[in-house]
């Protein structure tokens, strides 16, 4: 009886401790959710200046050497058909902050194109920017590198989300050093002043040593994530680089080495820089929890002879709709999350880079405007069908081509320089872009429903579409 009893005794004890074990186990796991969710993802968008679609190694070029960013796409995710929202800086700039078209900001001009230095408009205070949707979950946010959305106090980056600012207001050929690395005699007559460095709101230095440029930004990205990550804070760093626009200047330690002359020196500069951010990421014991993106704003300035880059197969450069002005590489790391070893064709563009951030971290992405991006979070983390179907290609204010699937219609075409006006085609120019993606030939008379669909969705584009007043005056 009593021996009974011990046993009954005996098993309940074990009943218990094993109830405690299960609960505690339980707890524990729910104390990790918890974790999890108080730490969204970091974000980090690096963001080369003029890059080609085909000045990587990873993307074909022959001679420019990437170790760091083709180890980067061989551990995530490459992309064959990733877009900017448009052909020259500021525009580009505008749209992958706000997840908008240009035209809805007012952050394009037809014929001034990107803000000048001594222009006095910027992006307007109520559009909503990245960092200014992260900070409400708690994110610190830093823009080290080139700005060009406004120039005078602001319109600077710590009057929109950013807690930290090192870098240019504006393109590196602004101030008084010309495109090709000489003193520019005429814009120091203009009274255009000299290039400012800007340290938060004020400013360090006046026609800095460009050849520092990149290491700089890179020691001031790692300062901020050190301190970011120090803190327990999650973060977003925004690093759009100076280079490889024009004026090219390459650090003394890649200077005479690149194959490719002056031009892949600084490339593998921002190569280096790109590795010593996920470095510095493992390091810190964040890259499983740090989303990294590397693009460019738009294609290579074709007119810049040697000192502009490739679009590889694609045609044209910087300023035009061609493909070559707005396709670019599009790299996505996250160790554990994006796939490693991916190539993808999925379309997608900076624009989604803003709903995509969102989302993941939690943040309500702005319902009382239009927003122009997508989530390609089912792209990123499982390698599915990307929500794209469509790009608008906009020069200015105006609306050039439409590509829906693998479909492109240019209803006008502009060279990226020298032509003043548009020339207009109806119907269309149409390019199947994934059996011809140099767009060489068009084949609108033999898919007239094609055409059709695209003018459709062309009308349902504009019949919504509400264009603000330029702000680049
Ligand atoms: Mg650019």
């Amino acid at each position: 009886m009593s021996k009974l009893f011990q046993n009954a005794f005996f098993g309940q004890r074990v009943l218990g401790l094993l109830l405690v074990g299960v609960i505690s186990a339980l707890l524990a796991v729910a104390a990790r959710a918890a974790t999890v969710e108080r730490q969204p993802p970091n974000f980090v968008i690096i963001f080369a200046d003029d890059l080609g679609y085909g000045d990587l190694g990873c993307y074909g070029h022959p001679t420019i050497r990437t170790p760091r960013l083709d180890r980067m796409a061989r551990e995530g995710m490459r992309f064959t058909q990733f877009y900017s929202a448009a052909c020259v800086c500021t525009p580009s700039r505008a749209a992958l902050l706000t997840g908008r078209l240009p035209i809805r900001s007012g952050m394009c001009h037809d014929r001034y194109r990107v803000l000048r230095a001594t222009a006095t408009g910027g992006i307007p205070a109520d559009e909503v920017l990245l960092p200014e949707l992260l900070r409400t979950r708690g994110y610190v946010c830093a823009c080290i590198g080139k700005w060009h959305l406004g120039s005078v106090p602001e319109y600077l980056p710590l009057r929109h989300g950013f807690d930290r600012f090192f870098g240019l207001p504006y393109s590196n050929d602004m101030g008084h050093i010309n495109a090709w690395g000489k003193t520019n005699q005429a814009a120091i007559r203009r009274g255009i002043p000299p290039l400012p460095l800007y340290d938060n709101l004020r400013v360090v230095e006046t026609e800095p040593d460009q050849r520092t440029l990149t290491r700089r930004y890179t020691e001031k990205s790692i300062e901020f994530i050190r301190q970011a990550v120090a803190a327990g804070k999650p973060f977003f760093l925004y690093l759009p680089h100076s280079f490889p626009h024009v004026p090219l200047f390459a650090d003394p330690e890649f200077a005479g080495k690149s194959r490719r002359g002056l031009y892949g020196d600084v490339v593998r500069a921002i190569d280096w820089s790109t590795g010593v951010i996920l470095d510095t990421l493992h390091q810190l014991g964040v890259a499983d929890n740090t989303l990294v993106f590397f693009t460019s704003d738009n294609g290579p300035w074709l007119n810049k002879r040697e000192h502009g880059g490739s679009a590889g197969l694609l045609r044209d450069g910087k300023g035009s709709t061609w493909e070559g002005g707005m396709r670019e590489p599009g790299i996505a790391w996250w160790p554990g999350h994006v796939p490693a070893g991916v190539t993808t064709a999925a379309l997608g563009c900076t624009m989604d880079l803003f709903v995509t951030c969102a989302v993941m971290a939690g943040a309500s992405v702005p319902t009382d405007r239009v927003i122009d991006g997508y989530d390609l979070s089912p792209v990123l983390l499982r390698n599915e069908a990307s929500p794209r179907k469509e790009m608008f290609f906009y020069r200015g204010t105006r609306l050039m081509a439409v590509r829906l699937g693998p479909w492109k219609a240019h209803f006008k075409t502009q060279a990226a320089y020298g032509q003043r006006e548009p020339q207009s085609h109806d119907p269309p120019l149409l390019y199947h872009l994934e059996h011809d993606p140099s767009e060489r030939f068009d084949v609108a008379k033999e898919h007239p429903k094609i055409v059709a669909e695209i003018k459709a969705l062309v009308q349902r584009h504009q019949s919504e579409l509400k264009p603000a007043p330029s702000r680049l005056e």
